[in-house]
């Protein structure tokens, strides 16, 4: 019941209508000043960090930018807990058992997808985990009332289904593995696996009748294919209001497309494993809202310099404003992104993030049965960020069943090509694909960098996939 009460302080935090901009800048700073100095005194990396700096007054720009790979070198330094070991976790989140429970009982724990290169491990505590489903509540729905408008979800639970490749620690799959118990008399999940059988999701899909889908970009189209031919009516039974693409790039067309056959509101939502409430989708139109008071997101060039909204930049700097077991400061992330120039017809005060396209990506398929279908990167992430070894990687077809993992070592470290290809195969066999998979691993010293700086990390060499239909 308590917990319960503390979700309910929390949401009428969050909910924005009445905020402006200033109210948001407010707490904003409030929330920043008050992390670091949290993390100068309970982080040991980042007392030696802030070391000589006036944190009270210093400006962002006078405090140090962090790296994934210092991050997960310095690990054990940066959480604020004493307790909380890099080996321990690493061998938690190895286990299957462990999804769900709480690490030393207090602390939720996922790996970032690692489609920025290097896998990470977050540990986030129990008011962190709960703020996902706090923020999608106040800001990731429309919602019609203003007064206390969740409380209406008590005799009319949202119902909410999931889309994912497998349950495992990747973000958003882990988000949902912790998800607080007092909240289902509120809010129901479904949760579907992409690799179980067609058919049999669609009926469980009508049968809960989900108001909101999430899932990532290519489960949603293959959702929708299902749809457009007729083999699925949700339409029809016309629950569904709003689909949210997470994890993977939706282009204008898939929006489209969806939007058409579903005949409900599609957003995008840009957020990673390292602050899952980064944005929520806009209630009226495509697209999101940067949560200005729970992140800091700084669009930054080459140089680390801020470029204006309406300018895209060539990386981001994340602040996460409500972690304090692991702090995250100005940590880089390697994304192309563009804030909107002009305010948002939906009203709302918080910043609109015009463009993500950083995670642009070849599309991988596979030919079964003489039907060609698509395999998502995913597949290939949810085994590699269980190697923390790596530095780097590319995922390349290089033939109508053949692929290749390009690997780089964190430097000093050893890279396994058995271990690489046993974690990968886990879940290619759970994908029911292993009899038409043929899996390279080359470890190499460097990947090559393609004309825009950056590595291009899912690259199909062979053909484009042709959409059955
Ligand atoms: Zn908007």
């Amino acid at each position: 019941m308590l917990d319960l009460v503390r979700f309910v302080v929390t949401l009428q935090s969050l909910y924005p209508f009445w905020k402006d901009a200033s109210q948001i800048e407010a707490k904003r700073e409030e929330r920043l000043r008050a992390l670091l100095a949290y993390a100068a005194r309970h982080s040991p990396f980042y007392r030696r960090r802030f070391a000589g700096l006036d944190l009270a007054r210093c400006t962002l720009t006078d405090l140090p930018t962090l790296t994934k790979s210092e991050m997960m070198a310095h690990y054990d330094d940066v959480v604020t807990d004493r307790r909380i070991k890099k080996a321990d976790l690493s061998a938690f989140v190895d286990d299957p058992r462990n999804l769900g429970r709480l690490y030393l009982g207090r602390y939720g724990v996922s790996h970032t997808s690692g489609s920025q290169g290097q896998p990470a491990l977050i540990v986030q505590d129990r008011d962190a985990l709960n703020l996902v489903f706090a923020v999608q509540f106040a800001r990731g729905t429309k919602l019609k009332r203003r007064f206390l408008p969740h409380l209406g979800r008590i005799l009319n639970p949202a119902r909410m289904a999931v889309l994912t490749v497998q349950p495992g620690f990747y973000p958003s799959a882990s988000a949902f593995a912790y998800f607080p118990k007092f909240l289902t008399p509120f809010f129901k999940v479904l949760h579907l696996t992409v690799s179980d059988p067609m058919a049999r999701n669609i009926r469980k899909l009508e049968r809960f009748r989900p108001e909101f889908i999430t899932g990532y970009a290519s489960a949603l189209e293959a959702f929708g294919r299902e749809e457009a031919e007729g083999r699925m009516r949700l339409r029809e039974i016309g629950c569904l209001q709003q689909i949210t693409n997470v994890a993977e790039p939706l282009s204008n067309e898939a929006g489209d497309f969806l939007e058409r056959v579903f005949a409900a509101r599609v957003t995008d939502e840009y957020a990673m494993g390292e602050c899952l409430v980064l944005s929520s989708g806009c209630v009226a139109g495509r697209g999101s809202h940067l949560n200005a008071d729970l992140a800091i997101l700084e669009v930054v060039d080459d140089q680390g310099q801020p470029v204006p909204p309406g300018t895209e930049g060539s990386k981001v700097l994340l602040t996460n404003l409500y972690n304090r077991v692991q702090p995250i400061i100005r940590y880089e992330i390697d994304d192309r992104v563009m804030m909107s120039a002009s305010p948002c017809r939906c009203g709302s005060p918080l910043p609109r993030i015009e463009k993500v396209s950083g995670r642009t990506k070849d599309r991988l398929w596979i030919e079964t049965g003489g039907k060609r279908r698509e395999v998502p990167y995913y597949v290939f992430l949810s085994g590699l960020h269980h190697v923390l070894e790596l530095a780097e990687h590319q995922v390349v077809q290089t033939g109508p069943r053949n692929f290749e993992i390009r690997a780089v070592p964190v430097s000093g470290q050893q890279l396994s090509a058995d271990r690489i290809r046993q974690v990968v195969m886990e879940q290619v066999k759970a994908e029911g694909l292993e009899n038409a998979f043929d899996l390279k691993i080359e470890i190499v010293p460097e990947i090559a960098r393609g004309p825009s700086g950056k590595i291009a990390r899912v690259k199909n060499e062979y053909a484009t996939m042709v959409p059955e239909d």
